[in-house]
C-alpha cells in the first residue's frame, strides 16, 4: 500500500486510535498526521483521540489533537482508525462510520479488518511499523516523523525485546534514527521513566500479587479506591503486567484495575505457551499472543476464576 494514493484526492482527513492512546497508538497516528500534512498541504487533516500521557509531549503537533473529539467536519473523505478495529475508537467510532472511505490500519490478530481499504499485518511489530511501510517515498520522511514512528515501535517491542521484533523492525529503526534526534533520552523519557506515583503503584501491586497453578499464573489488582488515594490515572498503571510476568516460572500474568463496582479492565501476558489474544477474545477483547486485554464483569475473584479456567485448558 502506498497511503499517498489512498488520499491524495481528499480534502478533508481525519484520523483516530484506540481509547486509552498507549505509545504505539500515538507514534502511529502522529507519525501519519505528519506525513499526511506534507503530501497533502491543501487537505484538512485532524487527528482525534484521547488525550495522550504527558511523557508524549515531545512529540510535535500532539499539541493540535481534537482531544474533545468535536469537528466542524461530519463526513470526512478519507477517516483512518489505527492500532485497533473501529469498535475501540470510542467518540471518534461516529465520525469513522460517516466517512467516505475508511481505512483501518493495525496489527492485531483479533482484528479482520473494519474498512474499506484494510492494510492488517498481525506479524508487524507495531501499527508504527506498518506506518513506516506504506510511506512509499522515503525521501519524505523527517526527523519529526522518525521520532513519533521510532516511539511507537519502542513502545509495543518493549524496545525491541519482545518476538514481535522482527529484522524489518530493526531495519526501520535504524533508517529512523539516521534522522538524528536523541533516541537514548526519548526511550528513557517514554517509556523506562516511572514518577515517584507510578512506582509506589507498582510496589504496592507487586507486593499484594498472588501466583496460583503451582507458580505457573500471577495475579494483581489495584481498585477504585487504591487509585483514588495515589489520584492515579489508567497510563500510570502501565508497566505492571510486564513486571508481573517477569516472576521466574511463571507463564501467564494478569493485571487488573477497577473502572466500576463490579467492572475490570484487565490485561493478560504470556511468555509463550499461553495464548492470551484467545483467552482475551474468548470474552470479548482481543490483542496479541503474548499481549492483550479485555473488560470484564463481576468479582476480582469471579474474574480470575474464569481466566484460570481458559488459562489452564491451554496449560
Ligand atoms: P494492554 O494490556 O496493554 O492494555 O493491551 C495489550 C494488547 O491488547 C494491546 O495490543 C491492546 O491494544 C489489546 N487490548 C487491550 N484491551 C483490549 C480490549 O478490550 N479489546 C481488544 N480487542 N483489544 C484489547
Ligand atoms: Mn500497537
Amino acid at each position: 500500500m502506498d497511503i499517498y494514493e489512498e488520499v491524495k484526492s481528499a480534502a478533508t482527513i481525519g484520523i483516530s486510535g484506540h481509547i486509552r492512546p498507549d505509545g504505539d497508538c500515538v507514534g502511529s497516528v502522529m507519525g501519519l498526521y505528519l506525513y499526511l500534512k506534507k503530501v497533502c498541504p491543501d487537505a484538512k487533516i485532524q487527528v482525534m483521540i484521547e488525550k495522550p500521557a504527558d511523557v508524549f509531549s515531545c512529540v510535535k503537533g500532539i499539541d493540535e489533537i481534537h482531544t474533545d473529539f468535536v469537528s466542524d467536519v461530519k463526513e470526512f473523505d478519507v477517516f483512518f482508525a489505527l492500532d485497533t478495529a473501529k469498535d475501540r475508537l470510542g467518540e471518534a467510532e461516529k465520525y469513522f462510520d460517516e466517512a467516505a472511505k475508511k481505512i483501518n490500519i493495525d496489527h492485531h490478530i483479533s482484528n479482520k479488518g473494519c474498512g474499506d481499504v484494510n492494510y492488517i499485518m498481525p506479524e508487524a511489530s507495531s501499527t508504527s511499523e506498518l506506518i513506516y511501510d506504506v510511506i512509499a517515498d522515503k525521501s519524505l520522511l523527517d526527523e519529526e516523523i522518525a521520532k513519533a514512528l521510532y516511539i511507537g515501535i519502542i513502545h509495543d517491542t518493549g524496545v525491541f525485546q519482545y518476538s514481535n521484533t522482527a529484522p524489518s523492525t530493526l531495519k526501520a529503526a535504524a533508517e529512523l534514527i539516521s534522522y538524528g534526534f536523541d533516541f537514548p533520552k526519548l526511550i528513557d523519557k517514554t517509556f523506562y521513566e516511572k514518577t515517584y506515583l507510578q512506582n509506589q503503584i507498582l510496589g504496592r501491586a507487586l507486593l499484594e500479587s498472588i501466583v496460583f497453578m503451582n507458580g505457573r499464573c500471577i495475579v494483581s489488582m489495584v481498585d477504585k479506591k487504591t487509585m483514588n488515594f495515589y489520584d492515579a490515572e489508567p497510563h500510570d498503571l502501565e508497566g505492571i503486567v510486564s513486571q508481573l510476568r517477569n516472576t521466574k516460572g511463571v507463564e501467564c500474568a494478569i493485571f487488573m484495575y477497577q473502572t466500576d463496582t463490579l467492572e475490570y479492565k484487565v490485561s493478560l501476558r504470556s511468555n509463550g505457551k499461553v495464548d492470551v489474544a484467545k483467552v482475551a477474545a474468548f470474552f470479548g477483547g482481543g490483542g496479541h499472543v503474548r499481549a492483550a486485554g479485555v473488560t470484564m464483569q463481576g468479582t476480582f475473584h469471579d474474574i480470575v476464576n474464569n481466566l484460570s479456567a481458559q488459562i489452564a485448558e491451554q496449560l
